[in-house]
């Protein structure tokens, strides 16, 4: 097994639970036990996942967000149904098979279920311009995956943005972090994590940070988030800018663009 089907297989496994040492992950835990840099991945990302859900558990979520996020578990149920339906018949209908690999379809399935607790982040970092006016290139050069473990202040209304309301597929975290980028009392800007799944396919995560557009020096030209144009403000790192209503959101994922575009493309469903 390698280090991308290591990792994909492992994303099944829950923060905190015994799910390691299931045997369909038998396999990964061998390629885990002698490859350091898949043991560092699958630490951090346990490690994110089981941050989320710790601070997702006691605050109260908006109700457009609680809808989606109960749309989204009624969706995997139901496509449980429908799989083990549909491996119920695959059984009857072929010779059973013995030593045979763990089916990819399970694999996946066991993803798309556990999809709701696999949330990472990237995090932008402290920063201090000379003024209080913010440039998004400067933000978006001084990211790095350390994430402030600050609670946002509230120093300003923040909600998602309007075109991320209603679509399947679409976690966030309910904690805000508050992001410092002046060196002044009160926080400057709000991040969440997010994941987004559509279909079987890993789930895409990433930061989603909101600043007041006043604070912003030069405000992006993209008011739609499926048509902001994608930057690459580090190596590994995609990001897109764009503005709606009162708030400048930066949208950020570690990876290549590929990841962002599918994200931008994905985000289709109708709003709320
Ligand atoms: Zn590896």
């Amino acid at each position: 097994m390698d280090c991308q089907t290591t990792l994909e297989h492992l994303d099944c496994v829950r923060p905190n639970s015994g799910d390691i040492d299931l045997p369909e992950f038998a396999e990964a835990r061998a390629h885990l036990a002698e490859c350091a840099s898949c043991q560092a991945e699958f630490g951090s990302r346990q490690y994110f996942d089981s941050e989320v859900s710790r601070v997702a558990v006691d605050v109260a979520v908006p109700t457009s967000l609680r809808m989606s996020l109960l749309a989204t578990v009624s969706g995997s149920v139901a496509e449980f149904a429908e799989s083990a339906a549909e491996a119920s018949v695959e059984t009857e209908s072929r010779p059973p098979t013995v030593d045979g690999p763990l089916p990819l379809r399970r694999v996946r399935l066991i993803a798309s279920l556990s999809a709701c607790l696999l949330i990472a982040a990237v995090s932008a970092a402290l920063w201090r311009p000379s003024s209080t006016q913010l440039s998004i290139a400067a933000i978006q050069s001084q990211l790095n995956l350390n994430l402030p473990k600050v609670t946002f202040d509230n120093s300003f209304p923040v909600d998602l943005p309007p075109s991320w309301l209603g679509q399947p597929g679409l976690r966030v975290s309910e904690t805000l972090s508050g992001l410092d980028f002046d060196g002044r009392d009160g926080h400057d800007g709000a991040a969440a994590y997010f994941a987004f799944s559509a279909g079987r396919a890993v789930p895409i995560r990433g930061v989603l940070v909101a600043i007041p557009a006043e604070r912003i020096s030069e405000l992006p030209a993209a008011t739609v988030f499926r048509r902001a144009p994608v930057a690459y403000p580090q190596a590994d790192v995609v990001s897109v800018t764009w503005r709606e209503g009162d708030l400048v959101y930066l949208c950020f994922v570690a990876g290549d663009t590929t990841l962002l575009e599918r994200l931008q493309r994905g985000m289709t469903g109708t709003a709320a």
